[in-house]
């Protein structure tokens, strides 16, 4: 197996909505703001080749929303997904599958591009079955008032048309082998319904892409949790159980929103489990 980080492009984001009650004499120590109180996020997708496989996790917020769109998202840096898969050695016609941990726009928007010579929306990865599971689809195809700005038409719709959507069987509360995909598959609740955190065996560790249950190295202490989050106590719970069991089984945690921060390790202190130790992918 091989893997690659893929990144698809910064932005930023209010701090204060990143780390719901938590204050911000807290919070700004690992996640500084900057004059307008945003502090810096990354999309750093994941690319698994394994087996005749290309699998990429997650594909950040995409090019085709409007400028005033993106004026509220600062994105910064020059990172593109098509360029960070090509520079990997990969053109896009050969991902073979694109697993979206769930379908807010920053982690699904660059699944879909604007055609401009056939002038609609097309999948990115012509090639791909795009990944998702049932009860998500449905709670981001009729979304509630809270998630609504989070789930767009132009994501979803295309995915659907294209023929190549399909739902992950099972959506346990546990890591799950997954056949179709060849590896295992958490779903948890909080954050929003049935968001899928993979988990991959690379160099004899056990790196788990924690997406959104734990954006960046910030949001380990359990109470640290985005005010986006639909069900905060129930993030909580997911959040103990799941360092708990990261920390005994040492696995290294790969971080999607941290633009500092790759790869991170895990301890156990009296407070609870706390960040260790920051790896890049090279490093392992
Ligand atoms: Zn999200």
């Amino acid at each position: 197996m091989n893997l690659y980080s893929i990144q698809a492009g910064n932005f930023k984001l209010d701090g204060g909505a990143m780390f719901g009650v938590v204050p911000k004499s807290l919070w700004e120590k690992t996640n500084p703001a900057d004059s307008n109180n945003m502090i810096d996020m990354s999309a750093r997708c994941m690319l698994v080749e394994d087996g005749g496989k290309l699998i990429l996790v997650d594909t950040g917020m995409g090019n085709k929303q409007s400028e005033k769109f993106f004026s509220h998202y600062k994105r910064w840096g020059n990172f593109d997904l098509v360029k960070s898969i090509n520079a990997a050695g990969f053109a896009v016609d050969e991902i073979t599958d694109v697993l979206l941990t769930h379908l807010h726009f920053d982690h699904c928007g660059g699944a879909v591009f604007w055609d401009n010579a056939k002038q609609r929306y097309d999948v990115q990865f012509k090639n791909a079955n795009y990944w998702s599971n049932e009860n998500h689809w449905n709670w981001a195809a009729k979304p509630n008032p809270r998630e609504k700005a989070s789930f767009l038409d132009e994501n979803l719709l295309p995915i659907k048309e294209s023929g190549r959507l399909s739902f992950l069987k099972n959506t346990s509360n546990e890591f799950v082998f997954s056949e179709e995909l060849g590896i295992e598959v958490l779903c948890v609740d909080g954050h929003t319904e049935k968001q899928m955190i993979p988990k991959v065996k690379f160099k004899g560790k056990e790196l788990i892409y924690c997406a959104d249950l734990i954006p960046t190295a910030g949001h380990i202490p359990v109470p640290y949790i985005m005010g986006y989050d639909v069900r905060p106590l129930l993030t909580m719970k997911e959040k103990s159980i799941f360092l708990e069991d990261a920390f005994e089984k040492e696995c290294l945690l790969f971080m999607e929103h941290d633009p500092n921060n790759e790869i991170v390790s895990l301890k156990k202190t009296e407070k609870g489990i706390r960040f260790d130790k920051s790896f890049s992918l090279e490093e392992l």
